[in-house]
Order: structure tokens, then sequence, then C-alpha cells
């Protein structure tokens, strides 16, 4: 604990605050744009995630949805704007450093390694190198496989650590590529339609873990499934033309006319 604190707290009175301070968003997106020869995939786009916030991004085909992740994870270059992760610049970062800042992305097609175990999966994606010494190389071990067995838990996998990930379901192999971002503790959690081509069993247990990890993390989901996405959604920011078209909650976003015009409404 830092010492400066703690009269403060001994006497419960809140720390001086900063006037000058950023409000402290997790990740702070600006004015964000992308344009592809012309064509402003992106265009303009802002918003705001809190810690332990779960948003979610809807919208049309061609929206810009992917795009956004893409540049907000260091695969494509921005054109203009900030992204603000922690209060640090994301747009100037390579890929790995970002990954390395604590943001993890799941792509839309799961890519894990089909002839390797569950267990085996989960082992390959924990962070390497916290500790280089050798004598210690026994108490990592016994780390690394309470950590994947607490992964396992979560991702509804436990029973399954031995089986080899081809002969997983579809949903199994989605929630394995989900444990395998995990595993890594991402803060910002980063995920491209997780639920498509589930069964709507496997769509409700998705929703329930994704409530479940949010404790010291945030998740930005891609999802078109409006069941799914009212499970979850602590806030909602529909984009349209690459642009945001709307931003509230579930409940105020579904009401929009808007909305309801260029998407809801077929
Ligand atoms: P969404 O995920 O909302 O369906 P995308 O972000 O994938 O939409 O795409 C938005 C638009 O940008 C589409 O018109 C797509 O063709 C275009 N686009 C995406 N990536 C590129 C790229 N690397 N080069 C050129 N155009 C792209
Ligand atoms: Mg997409």
């Amino acid at each position: 604990m830092n010492a400066s604190l703690l009269p403060n707290v001994l006497m419960g009175a809140e720390p001086a605050k900063d006037p000058a301070a950023a409000p402290d968003f997790l990740l702070a997106v600006d004015a964000l744009t992308v344009s592809f020869d012309g064509f402003k995939a992106v265009n303009d786009v802002s918003f705001y995630v809190d810690p332990n916030e779960i948003r979610v991004i809807i919208g049309p085909n061609g929206a810009g949805k992917t795009t956004v992740l893409d540049l907000i994870c260091g695969r494509t270059r921005a054109s203009a704007g900030s992204i603000k992760y922690k209060g640090q610049e994301l747009t100037k970062l390579t890929e790995s450093a970002i990954v390395q800042a604590g943001v993890g992305r799941k792509f839309q097609t799961p890519s894990i390694y089909d002839d390797l175990t569950v267990f085996e999966n989960l082992e390959i994606s924990f962070p390497r190198g916290r500790s280089v010494w050798g004598a210690l190389t026994f108490k990592r071990d016994a780390e690394v496989r309470d950590r994947i067995h607490e992964i396992a838990e979560t991702i509804f996998l436990k029973d399954q650590l031995k089986a080899r990930a081809e002969f997983l379901s579809h949903g199994q192999k989605q929630w394995l590529e989900i444990g395998m971002l995990l595993i890594q503790d991402p803060e910002l959690l980063m995920l491209d339609e997780p639920v498509a081509g589930m069964s709507v069993g496997e769509r409700i247990k998705t929703a329930e873990l994704l409530n479940q990890i949010i404790v010291g993390r945030s998740v930005l989901v891609i999802e078109h499934d409006m069941k799914f996405v009212e499970d979850i959604a602590h806030r909602v920011t529909v984009l349209h033309q690459g642009k945001v078209l709307s931003e509230g909650s579930m409940e105020r976003v579904k009401n929009d006319p808007k909305v309801i015009e260029v998407y809801l409404g077929h």
C-alpha cells in the first residue's frame, strides 16, 4: 500500500483529487478514423469504456466494428485520432506491445491448436518469462497447473483437459480460445462475434462466463444476437457506416428510432 495515502484512509477522507487528471476510463477512443484508399471504414469514432464494464458494439455488416478492434489491437494503423488504454496511447505501439500492456483479442474464427489437448492449449498460452530462475521451475509448474485448472473451470472445460482440441464442439472451441486469452489475464478483453454458430444453451453459458470474468477487467464484444447482447451489455455502442449512430443502455438503444431504421428494423 502507498504509505502517503495512509493518513487519508485512516481519517476516512478521500485522497485529494487532481482536477487536471484524466477520468479513469480503461479505454478512451477519441475521434478515431481510418481510411482505406480514401474510404473511411471508421470515421471519427469516440467511445469510453469503464473498468469492469461489458461494452457491446452492434451494427450492420460493414459498419466498421471489426476494424475498430483491429485498430485497438494494433493490427491496423489509425489515420487519425487516439486510443488511450489506462492513459497510455496505443496508436503508436506494436501489436505485441499492446498485448503486453494487457489487451487480449479474439478473432472471429478460433485459433486453437487442434492436435494439442485442452490443457496444452492453455499451457502454451500462459505468459512466459515471469520467473527466469531454474530453481523456481517446480514452483512455477504448480502455479501454471493451478491457473490452468482454474481457467478450465471458468470456461466449462474442466472435464475435457485431456481431450484433444479437435474433438471439442464448436462452442467449446470458442470457450477454449477465451480461456487462452484469460490465462494471460488481460485487463481489456475483446471478442469478435463469440457466440456465432453456438447453440442456445452455449450462448447462455457464454453470457454467464462473460458476466463472471469482468472482475478486474473490461470486455469489448461485437455481437449480432440481441438476446445475448441483452444478457451481457452494460452499455451498447451502435456503429453505422463507420460512425457512432447511438449509444447507451440496451433499453435506450433498442428504442432509438435511428437504430430501428438502420439495424433492428429488418
Ligand atoms: P463489420 O465488422 O462491422 O462488419 P468491417 O470493420 O469488417 O465491418 O468492415 C468495414 C468496412 O471496411 C467494409 O466495407 C470493409 O470492406 C472495409 N475494410 C475493412 N478492412 C479493410 C482493409 N484492410 N482494406 C480495405 N477495406 C477494408
Ligand atoms: Mg466484423
